[in-house]
């Protein structure tokens, strides 16, 4: 597969080029030169099919032969060894739990794929060291810290705002080992994002060495979110219509479970669900698109005002309004009606969610509830562990919630980290490291 940018000012390139530039030449996304549709006879036997088999013929043809069959279907296998239970909660209201890998958060998923992806290249590249290079406000950071602490011989270093993430987060990033460097930085994410772009113009530093980003619009973060829609539509033992609520910020799980819908995967329609970072769902409305200045909210891993991935969903409608809101609705919901709905969800359901698994289902809820629907699959997905939010589920159902095994083993290791405070310190870092 050739993947071009959707900016049409750099020629088309490998998935492997793909991978290891993350963002095309002229600065625009990757996105597949052909249109990938699977066999109606796949789809129907969907249920009986082994789950690595199914993830492997969703996404084969997107690496193509650049990567030989049975170390596709090694990667498949290491990055969905965690379970994804679909969870009923109510009448025609199911929770897909994507929070049960190594750091608790769908991206596990899109970390674990793309660093075996670039292990398995970094041989055919050449000689300059693969160094991957990323900011995080907490989530991110934790989940390509843990894909990669298994790869040899590429250096991950994550920049991180000192004080500003969780204690869970923290430890997440600071405790994998010799080649995940935690570089603690004073000042705020925007800080540790600016000094990341400098480090990636800086051509001193692209002399030397080979850096990549790992953030989530590289196509191999992207392309293997498609899996647990599948995975999850094998789940499903009835025929009734199938609706997903995304909790969105970014846009790239959503566009994922679009891309699946393009390839044949029977979904009835999906709701973008987001906190009061609006754009989507006021483009939606009056079709104009106007990002207002970030606002921060309880789910912060959604304060996004300019979603990345869009561009990619209005190429799979091609620019047409119309047909993206025929497939795609999108509401908003401030911190309050999401803390109400953790209240009420661990109340009458003893269910416990993050912030923004429960925006998830507030979008849910709303579009059965405008559009008249009640016998169908209504699926949220619930993108995080409520004990990556600790403090705020805590206070809002007014008790404790207990820390996970894998949690706790986490806590009792030493944090290894350096702070720093402007740029000459992360350049002089990456060229002289010992
Ligand atoms: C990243 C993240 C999201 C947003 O996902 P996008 O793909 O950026 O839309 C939602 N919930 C949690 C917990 C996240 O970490």
């Amino acid at each position: 597969m050739k993947y071009a940018s959707l900016n049409h000012n750099s020629s088309p390139t490998s998935f492997m080029k793909a991978v290891i530039n993350g963002l095309a030449p002229d600065k625009g996304l990757y996105y597949p030169k052909e249109k990938v549709t699977l066999s109606k006879e796949f789809i129907d036997s969907i249920k009986n099919i082994d789950d690595v088999e199914i993830c492997y013929e969703v996404i084969n043809k997107y690496v193509g032969d650049e990567i030989p069959k049975s170390k596709l279907i090694e990667i498949i296998k290491n990055t969905i060894s965690f379970k994804i239970p679909l969870k009923k909660i109510e009448n025609s209201i199911y929770s897909l739990e994507l929070f049960h890998g190594p750091t608790l958060a769908f991206k596990d998923i899109g970390a674990k794929f793309m660093a075996q992806c670039l292990d398995y290249f970094k041989s055919y590249y050449n000689s300059k060291k693969i160094t991957v290079l990323v900011a995080t406000s907490g989530d991110t950071g934790g989940a390509v810290a843990k894909g990669f602490s298994e790869t040899k011989d590429i250096e991950v270093c994550i920049l991180y705002p000192k004080g500003k993430i969780s204690k869970v987060q923290e430890r997440q990033i600071t405790t994998n080992g010799n080649y995940v460097k935690a570089i603690a930085v004073k000042g705020d994410f925007d800080k540790c994002q600016s000094m990341v772009k400098k480090a990636f113009n800086d051509e001193e530093i692209n002399r030397k060495i080979a850096l990549t980003s790992a953030n989530s619009i590289n196509v191999a973060r992207w392309l293997p979110q498609m899996f647990y829609y599948f995975l999850a539509y094998k789940k499903i033992k009835n025929k009734k219509d199938n609706l997903f609520s995304v909790p969105s910020g970014n846009f790239g799980n959503i566009c994922a479970g679009i891309l699946s819908k393009s390839m044949g995967l029977p979904v009835n329609h999906f709701i973008a669900s987001t906190n009061i970072n609006d754009t989507i769902p006021r483009y939606l409305k009056d079709g104009i698109y106007e990002p207002y200045s970030t606002k921060r909210t309880i789910s912060n891993a959604m304060d996004v005002c300019d979603p990345s991935n869009f561009i990619r969903i209005q190429k799979i409608f091609n620019s047409d309004l119309q047909k993206l809101k025929k497939d795609v609705s999108s509401f908003s919901f401030d911190d309050k009606s999401t803390k109400e709905t953790i209240r009420s969800l661990y109340n009458s359901y003893n269910y416990l969610t993050c912030p923004h698994s429960a925006i998830g289902y507030l979008g849910l809820k709303k579009y059965l509830n405008t559009s008249n629907l009640n016998n169908v699959n209504g699926i949220f997905i619930s993108t995080a562990h409520s004990i990556k939010f600790k403090d705020v589920v805590e206070s809002t159902i007014n008790s404790s919630i207990k820390y996970p095994k894998s949690i706790k083993e986490i806590l009792k290791k030493e944090k290894e980290s350096f702070s720093i405070d402007s740029y000459s310190e992360l350049k002089e870092y990456l060229l002289y490291r010992v």
